[in-house]
């Protein structure tokens, strides 16, 4: 079985070839993939009911995301999304939107590579469930898809994509390019490559290769610690590789790209989060041209605590007064779990939400995603 969401442009114009259609069948596919979100090749109504047939006898299929649940935050602003793929496989999404002022608001999708994630982060509660499996790019795609499907019914469309929600996207690396390039090719979803954002813990080897790509995403990196010994507590799974080993990625990845690259740091109450550490993450960091994203953590299994606002505000004064350009996240949809590291699909996050679904109203909308956001697990990466 070959899902058709699957298929980048040049390869849907080879498959039409193979099958004797003319060239512009595979536009009319793509158009109707991409601005119609068909949920089945029956619905592919502008092509001859014999190629619908051939095309399900060779084993194409259309494959969609079900969604088993949704969740969202009481502004309305942060949708949680549930999602199972076609071997039952659940996994989270999240839809962030950001009001604008007289137009349609940006419409971020939090999308996950993986069903659980292997990283092992000890403040993430995807870390936590441990790894079940790779989800494939199309599977990536679906998440995009429903969303869109949902936003186009009250008008609305998806503005941005970030890879930052349950898994490590570059430990599953040619799915996560592949879902890239079909998302930002003008015949495919046809997103603006800066309007898509990559998050990493920090695999040196694949930001190399990102860098290589020719492609212009933007990219996060995980440090959460301004020294290697502090960053292994956090993130076990950093093995060899130190944060300063991570700012010179960030630096090749910036040359590649012209992207200036972010650094993610989670703040953790009497972790990560006093004076001292600020003054040491500014000395690593001053003069590399990054941007640091300050997390205060969301309250996970993990048992980890939120600073307080005005350490938040200290240590972002302290990076400031440091030479370092920062900002503090804006915190969406913690009371659904929806923000960073607090994605997971398990029983017991099940037990939370259904226990949300009572209190939290479901919006009119019907338009996906991050237990993240702010987002994603991996936005706490
Ligand atoms: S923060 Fe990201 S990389 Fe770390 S365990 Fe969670 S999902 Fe995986």
């Amino acid at each position: 079985m070959t899902d058709l969401y699957r298929l980048l442009p040049p390869e849907m114009d080879e498959l039409m070839a193979t099958l004797g259609q003319p060239r512009y069948r595979a536009d009319q596919i793509l158009h109707a993939l991409y601005r119609e979100f068909p949920e089945s090749l029956d619905a592919l109504r502008q092509l001859p009911l014999a190629l619908r047939t051939k095309l399900a006898s060779d084993g194409y299929v259309l494959g969609a995301a079900s969604e088993v649940r949704r969740v969202t935050s009481d502004d309305g602003n942060t949708t949680k999304l549930l999602l199972r793929m076609a071997d039952g496989t659940l996994i989270e999404s999240v839809l962030m939107q950001y009001p604008e002022a007289g137009g349609h608001p940006r419409s971020t999708v939090c999308v996950s590579t993986q069903a659980g994630c292997a990283m092992g982060c000890v403040f993430c509660a995807t870390g936590q469930m441990g790894f079940e499996r790779n989800l494939k790019a199309e599977e990536v795609l679906a998440q995009v898809i429903h969303v869109a499907r949902m936003l186009r019914a009250r008008g609305e469309h998806v503005t941005n994509v970030v890879f930052m929600g349950m898994g490590e996207p570059l430990a599953n690396y040619a799915e996560t390019i592949r879902a890239v390039r079909l998302l930002v090719d003008p015949r495919g979803f046809g997103l603006g490559q800066r309007h898509i954002t990559i998050s990493t813990v920090g695999l040196v080897h694949a930001i190399d290769r990102l860098a290589g790509e020719d492609l212009q995403v933007g990219l996060a990196i995980s440090l959460h610690a301004p020294d290697d010994e502090l960053r292994q507590r956090l993130v076990p799974t950093a093995g060899p590789t130190s944060v300063g080993d991570l700012v010179s990625a960030a630096r090749r990845y910036f040359l590649a790209t012209r992207r200036r690259v972010t650094f993610e740091y989670a703040l953790i109450d009497g972790v990560s989060d006093s004076v001292e550490t600020a003054r040491r993450l500014a000395g690593l960091l001053r003069g590399s041209g990054t941007h640091v994203n300050l997390i205060p953590v969301n309250p996970t299994a993990g048992g980890f605590g939120r600073p307080s606002r005005h350490r938040v505000l200290e240590f972002e004064r302290v990076l400031r007064e440091g030479g370092v350009n920062c900002t503090v996240r804006v915190e969406k949809g913690s009371e659904i779990s929806a923000a960073c590291g607090q994605l997971r699909t398990d029983e017991a996050n099940d037990a939370i939400t259904e226990m949300e679904l009572m209190r939290v109203p479901v919006a009119p909308m019907r338009g996906r995603r991050q237990s993240l956001p702010s987002p994603i697990p991996s936005q706490t990466r």
